[in-house]
């Protein structure tokens, strides 16, 4: 088994991680009122799903309840 000669500074180590952060996924926008939503989930503003098709501005899912 191949091992490493010699060990890595905690610099060289820090500067090999500096590529691993997370970035945060991109947010689609609701068809119908804009908010933004994570991909493949109903809308939690307007309780719609899916992107404009013929007019119709995603499918209504969710009825919205006043609290
Ligand atoms: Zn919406």
């Amino acid at each position: 088994m191949p091992n490493p000669k010699r060990r890595h500074s905690k610099h060289r180590k820090r500067i090999r991680r500096s590529h691993h952060a997370l970035l945060m996924a991109p947010a689609n926008r609701c068809a119908h009122c804009g908010a933004a939503v994570k991909s493949h989930r109903v809308c939690d503003n307007c309780g719609r799903y899916g992107f404009e098709k013929g007019g119709q501005k995603g499918t209504a899912v969710l009825e919205k309840q006043e609290v």
